[in-house]
């Protein structure tokens, strides 16, 4: 049986016009569900008693199981657990500006990335369109307030998982449903070429970022495996046109690995890279894990690489670290219970 938070409203039209009922009733079963959070069908009193009989047949509503909730000041993680038993979390961060959701878009990942705890897991499953919408109504309804932006940068590799991805992007934006905007959702990706050129006819206007933590082939390839079949001049030019497509600044996600990408040569080559292009530069401090070799840049080291991307022209940030304390940091979560 299908679940109903899975369903996109074109989904919906198609479903009610192929039981012989009018199109618009796509809108008031997403007013039930988004806006009224009806927990049963026996709710939609504007739609006939036989509507939502056929409705329980074809749907069912059930929401994630939260096995666990870790609080600490400013962020939130929320371990879920999937109907076959297979774990996934989800970050809450309280901005000045806002609630934001971090959600995880696979159970495991393929990706590989050397410096990166998710991917110790291999991909197990992709998450279905509900799985990740609902990371996001069960975070509503436990703090009782919306969430006004998503990060599509949890566990998993989005664009590994295109079509379901597309679907959960759909049905956040739609205004019926949870109606968060194109521009506070950002979609983070290794950097899957031919993903990346489908995602830019779509004409959606998302925030996209690109983790590319590596200025050069040789060191990217060390960090990153799917650099030996998308190489940085090949992904580089997917950007340039992503960009003259549709017409967005890019985000270029650059972890900050002590004494492996964080020298002055590496930040000169990067600013040569970027030169001249739409795009800013996000640094991230690395978190460190028990598991891996990595160390995290001095703070110093953080500032000199900041400052050379600047005094070479190029738009550069670092990002604010988050939940650290309760592993809910960047290359934190894992598909594990324990
Ligand atoms: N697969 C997607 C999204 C998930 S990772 C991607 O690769 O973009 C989200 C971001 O966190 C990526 O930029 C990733 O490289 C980064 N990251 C992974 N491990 C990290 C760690 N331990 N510390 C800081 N950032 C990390």
């Amino acid at each position: 049986m299908r679940n109903i938070y899975g369903e996109t409203i074109q989904d919906l039209e198609k479903y009610f016009e192929s039981i012989g009922e009018k199109k618009f009733k796509a809108i008031q079963v997403y007013e039930w569900l988004y806006e009224k959070k009806a927990t049963s069908f026996d709710e939609f009193s504007n739609l006939k008693k036989e509507v939502r009989e056929q409705l329980k047949k074809d749907y069912c509503l059930d929401k994630l199981e939260v096995k666990k909730r870790q609080v600490d000041n400013l962020t939130e993680k929320y371990l879920f657990r999937l109907e076959d038993n297979e774990f996934i979390e989800a970050v809450l961060m309280k901005h000045d500006y806002g609630l934001s959701v971090c959600v995880s878009s696979e159970v495991g990942c393929n990706m590989g990335c050397a410096f990166c705890e998710s991917g110790r897991l291999k991909k197990v499953r992709n998450l279905l369109p509900h799985e990740i919408v609902l990371q996001i109504m069960a975070i509503e309804e436990i703090i009782g307030m919306r969430i006004s932006s998503v990060v599509i940068m949890g566990i998993g590799e989005p664009l590994d998982n295109y079509d379901n991805i597309i679907k959960f992007i759909k049905i956040i934006n739609h205004p019926k449903g949870i109606a968060i905007g194109a521009r506070h959702i950002t979609l983070s990706t290794c950097g899957l070429i031919p993903k990346i050129k489908n995602l830019s006819k779509l004409n959606i206007q998302i925030n996209l970022a690109i983790s590319l933590h590596a200025p050069n082939d040789t060191l990217r390839n060390e960090l990153m495996p799917v650099n030996k079949v998308y190489s940085i001049s090949d992904l580089i030019s997917t950007l340039k046109e992503y960009i003259a497509i549709t017409n967005r600044r890019v985000t270029i996600e650059y972890v900050m690995l002590n004494m492996v990408n964080d020298t002055q040569e590496c930040a000169i080559e990067l600013a040569k890279l970027l030169k001249g292009m739409n795009v800013y530069v996000n640094l991230i401090p690395y978190n460190e894990t028990s598991h891996l070799k990595f160390k995290k840049s001095s703070k110093e080291r953080i500032l000199k690489f900041y400052d050379t991307l600047k005094k070479q022209g190029i738009n550069v940030t670092i990002r604010k670290e988050f939940g650290s304390k309760i592993s809910a940091a960047c290359g934190q979560l894992r598909s594990k219970e324990v």
